[in-house]
């Protein structure tokens, strides 16, 4: 099971206060400044994959983590699925090695923005100068790096969605989560993970591999639920980018 180093303790509790704002449930839909705007606004909020039936996208948080990513990429590697990685720009300064090895394990980026603040009352000058500033990093760490998308912190869109969409992001929502900032019981989390894929089939899948603390129980939940899934044919893909 998880006897993992001790260490995980000292990280200080501020950090998992921050992480775990996401009481909000997924916005379905949308609710950025392109929603009504008919069909294909480059500003709307995608929360599924392109394919119908027994299709998912996998989506991990908050890192990179220097406890719990490396992990996670061999169970990725292992399984051969390619996920989305929403990073937090204080962590891809202390981790920036993470960040190549996930965009060499064929992962994709996503702008997580520089500090997961909340956004919700930020003007768009202001979004759009952490975004650049986060992407610009991402650049300096990983050149030339596709970031193809970015998600708000805490699902508190604001005014991110236009200015994403304006920066060439698509807005990364999602589906459902394994509310995984609750408990890193790894039988919760896999029991979850299994219901909630299976009840939402085409979805994004919100998990966190971060911020740097204890995502064990995460790992395990994937390293345990993705190969019984793909054994009956499930396939993981990239969510959709419509616009
Ligand atoms: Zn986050």
């Amino acid at each position: 099971m998880h006897k993992r180093s001790l260490r995980r303790l000292a990280v200080p509790a501020m950090l998992a206060a921050i992480a775990v704002g996401l009481a909000a449930p997924a916005q379905a839909g949308g609710a950025g400044p392109g929603q009504g705007q008919g069909g294909k606004a480059a500003a709307e909020i995608v929360t599924g994959t392109k394919l119908e039936g027994r299709t998912a996208a996998l989506t991990f948080d908050d890192g990179p983590n220097p406890y719990d990513t490396p992990r996670l990429l061999e169970v990725l590697k292992e399984n051969q699925v390619k996920a989305v990685f929403c990073l937090w720009g204080d962590f891809v300064k202390q981790n920036p090695e993470l960040v190549r090895q996930i965009v060499a394990g064929g992962h994709t980026l996503c702008n997580h923005t520089m500090n997961h603040d909340n956004l919700a009352a930020w003007t768009p000058e202001a979004i759009r100068e952490d975004l650049e500033a986060t992407s610009a990093l991402l650049h300096e760490v990983a050149p030339n790096v596709p970031i193809p998308y970015f998600r708000a912190p805490y699902g508190a869109w604001g005014q991110s969605p236009q200015v994403a969409a304006d920066l060439g992001m698509q807005p990364l929502g999602w589906g459902f989560t394994i509310e995984d900032w609750e408990t890193q019981d790894p039988d919760v989390l896999a029991e979850r993970l299994e219901t909630r894929l299976r009840a939402n089939p085409g979805a994004v899948a919100l998990l966190h591999d971060g911020p740097a603390m204890d995502r064990s129980g995460t790992v395990e939940a994937v390293a345990r639920v993705i190969p019984e899934l793909k054994a009956e044919g499930w396939r993981f893909h990239q969510p959709d980018r419509r616009g």
